[in-house]
């Protein structure tokens, strides 16, 4: 829907096929730094997010071995100026209720839900997109097909089957609770982000401050595709138990009312951006681990590039909208590499133990929050 809107923002029209039947609930909570936020708001989502986003004062980076806080890390007016764009944490749904608002308002952008792209062909004057939309198969005639449809996209499937996601060998549990259930301190307007041996945790506030978003990562060998598997209490606890991990953090786990579990995948590095008048974007084409919280900020960039490098396109010709996809490809290859790299990187250090989790905790208190923040410019003061 971002690219949606980026897209008819230059004056095109969009046609955006969503298989599912209506837009739900799905997943949990979403850290948007200022480098996705800055193009929502110029998209004109400001005031649909801003009253349900929450801007966090801070990140508290808490380490097991320490038994508690190492840095506190200032977000909030401070980060917003430094970067020209809020930090916000929000409920994915009230992301996709923002986005659906956008959508339907506009006139040039027609959401067809329950509308499951099939296939595309290449003809004279165009592209011919298949769907399924109920019992019914249906084609559309386009300029060009963006497969934003996830790291199972069928339309990457279409046009590099031999690319398939791997599991990481981890796995994300999910889950919210009342902020009302805790005490302040463990509710308060902060980015939690709790590193152990082997499993870490992040914790903020949703849904205007009334809840907190949980995610505990953990190895394992379950790996079904899908975000909504349900999970058991005594399962996470079991990776974070009471001999290594303090009480407010299994405090926190223990407060989650009901837990979904979510096997990560990635997608290899390098995998082709377009091919023709077909391009990919979001986790279709740089599905990544979850560590530099910027899957979905890399999905809203992509929008933002695609629609700048389609909208200075000459002519409307096959050969032209080829050449700005494959433009639009090269322009978002190595930063996306770079934050790919930079996930990976971040799951070992938050996971390391004995005398490397002490080394790493001596080497972030010996950088200071100032040289902390300075680290993330790179990816927070990014412009399309
Ligand atoms: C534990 C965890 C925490 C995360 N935290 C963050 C975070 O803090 N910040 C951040 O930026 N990112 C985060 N991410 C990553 C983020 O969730 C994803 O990168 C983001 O959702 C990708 O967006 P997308 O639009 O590319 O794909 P998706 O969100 O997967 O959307 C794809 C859409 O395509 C539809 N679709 C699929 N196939 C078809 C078809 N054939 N026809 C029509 N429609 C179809 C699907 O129904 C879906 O609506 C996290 C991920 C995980 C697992």
């Amino acid at each position: 829907m971002t690219a949606a809107l980026a897209l008819a923002a230059k004056g095109f029209r969009v046609v955006v096929l969503e298989k599912a039947e209506r837009l739900e609930d799905v997943g949990a909570g979403l850290q948007l730094s200022p480098n996705a936020s800055r193009i929502l708001v110029e998209l004109g989502l400001k005031d649909r997010l801003g009253s349900r986003a929450v801007t966090p004062e801070a990140v508290s980076i808490m380490s097991t071995r320490a038994g508690g806080e190492l840095m506190r890390l200032p977000l909030g007016a401070a980060a917003t100026e430094r970067a020209g764009a809020p930090y916000w944490v929000v409920h994915r749904a009230d992301l996709q209720a923002a986005l659906a608002a956008a959508v339907a308002d506009h006139p040039d952008v027609d959401l067809r839900l329950g509308g499951t792209f099939e296939d595309v062909a290449a003809h004279a004057k165009g592209l011919s997109v298949v769907y399924r939309s109920g019992t019914l198969r249906r084609s559309e005639v386009a300029s060009a097909l963006i497969g934003a449809d996830g790291v199972w996209s069928t339309v990457r499937q279409h046009l590099f089957p031999d690319v398939q996601p791997r599991f990481s060998g981890l796995i994300a549990w999910r889950g919210t609770f009342e902020a009302t259930q805790l005490p302040k301190e463990y509710t308060s307007r902060r980015v939690q982000l709790w590193m152990g041996p082997n499993a870490h945790l992040v914790a903020y506030p949703i849904a205007s401050g009334r809840q907190i978003n949980v995610v505990a990562v953990v190895p394992g060998t379950w790996n079904r595709p899908g975000w909504s598997t349900p999970g058991d209490l005594s399962e996470v606890m079991d990776a974070f138990p009471a001999a290594r991990w303090p009480g407010p953090a299994r405090m926190m786990l223990t407060a989650v009312d009901s837990w979904r579990k979510w096997a990560l995948f990635t997608l290899p590095d390098g995998v082709g951006w377009s091919k023709g008048a077909i391009a990919l974007a979001g986790d279709a084409v740089h599905a990544m681990l979850p560590f530099a919280a910027q899957g979905a900020g890399m999905a809203i960039e992509d929008a933002a590039v695609l629609a700048e490098h389609l909208s200075g396109n000459a002519t409307e010709s096959a050969a032209s909208i080829a050449a700005a996809l494959a433009r639009y490809g090269r322009a978002r290859e190595a930063r996306v590499r770079r934050v790919q790299r930079t996930a990976r990187q971040q799951g070992r250090i938050y996971h390391l133990a004995g005398p490397f989790a002490l080394a790493r905790d001596l080497a972030i208190r010996a950088l200071g929050p100032e040289r902390m923040l300075a680290r993330q410019d790179w990816i927070y003061r990014w412009r399309a």
